[in-house]
């Protein structure tokens, strides 16, 4: 049996995506090697359920996405998202990474922008509580901007631990979620040092049924969200966050893919975290 599932959708590849741009244009390629690992599967997955969206969404946001140029990247993305969580909890496979295109942190309910047109983790959180009665989830954001998408779609949800690291402090909802200011100049270590004292410690206490990543890496040296990490820092966070899966809940970890337009980066940094994932 496969531990890691890698799904990657060609519709995420090929155009020039608002904000990360076609960083992906190399992938599956550039992870052949990591692919011939017995522990780690390949999937290509469907476009999203539409009504699942609207579960989510108001009609104007899937309508607006509907006549998007990039409604294609985004539906086979979220697709890819919702067909992860399924597979966790059908314990086909304990850890996932998602290759996501225009879709993400910034949609909530009524809204959305910055790059993210749709939501990946609300679709994928109903579709996993209708389908398997599984309620709690954990969501980390380290994307260099704050999810304002998410945190709209699970205001006032006590089932759901947000922790977004952007500029700002904050606790709202009875403590489930949380804002932490990284600052816009940090090193590898005092980042993964917050990962560990502001996200851990809450997480083992929540007791989630997985964590839910949202993996930009805009954050990187000379990427457009900046805050002074380097190429290696991705490895070591997916690295952390996956013992603390371990640790909570039984590994089950997803990353999906957010900002950062360096393709460089892109093309370093996954094939390396599915080898960790799989590890
Ligand atoms: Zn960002
Ligand atoms: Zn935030």
């Amino acid at each position: 049996m496969p531990k890691t599932g890698v799904f990657f959708s060609p519709a995420v590849k090929g155009k020039d995506w608002p904000v990360i741009g076609d960083k992906f244009r190399n992938f599956p390629e550039v992870m052949a090697d990591v692919l011939k690992n017995p522990n780690v599967a390949l999937y290509s997955p469907k476009p999203v359920d539409e009504k699942l969206l609207f579960k989510v969404h108001t009609a104007n946001v899937v309508m607006d996405l509907k006549s998007a140029w990039y409604y294609e990247g985004a539906v086979y993305s979220v697709g890819g998202c919702v067909e992860a969580l399924e597979r966790i909890c059908r314990g086909e496979i304990v850890n996932a990474i998602v290759f996501n295109v225009a879709a993400g942190h910034h949609a909530g309910p009524s809204y959305a922008w910055g790059g993210t047109y749709v939501s990946c983790a609300g679709p994928m959180i109903v579709d996993a509580r209708e389908k398997f009665g599984v309620e709690r989830f954990a969501i980390i954001d380290t994307d260099s901007h704050h999810g304002d998408g998410d945190r709209a779609m699970f205001k006032g949800d006590p089932n759901v631990l947000h922790v977004c690291f952007c500029s700002r402090n904050a606790s709202e909802n009875s403590g489930t979620k949380i804002d932490v200011d990284v600052g816009w100049s940090t090193t590898d270590s005092d980042y993964l040092k917050l990962v560990e004292r502001e996200f851990k410690p809450r997480v083992l206490d929540f007791k989630p049924y997985a964590i839910i990543h949202f993996f930009g890496h805009d954050t990187c040296e000379g990427d457009y969200g900046s805050r002074g990490l380097t190429p290696n820092f991705y490895l070591d966070l997916a690295r952390l966050v996956k013992s603390i899966a371990e640790e909570c809940c039984g590994g089950r970890y997803i990353i999906i893919t957010g900002g950062g337009a360096r393709r460089d980066v892109a093309e370093y940094i996954f094939p390396n975290i599915i080898r960790i994932l799989a590890e």
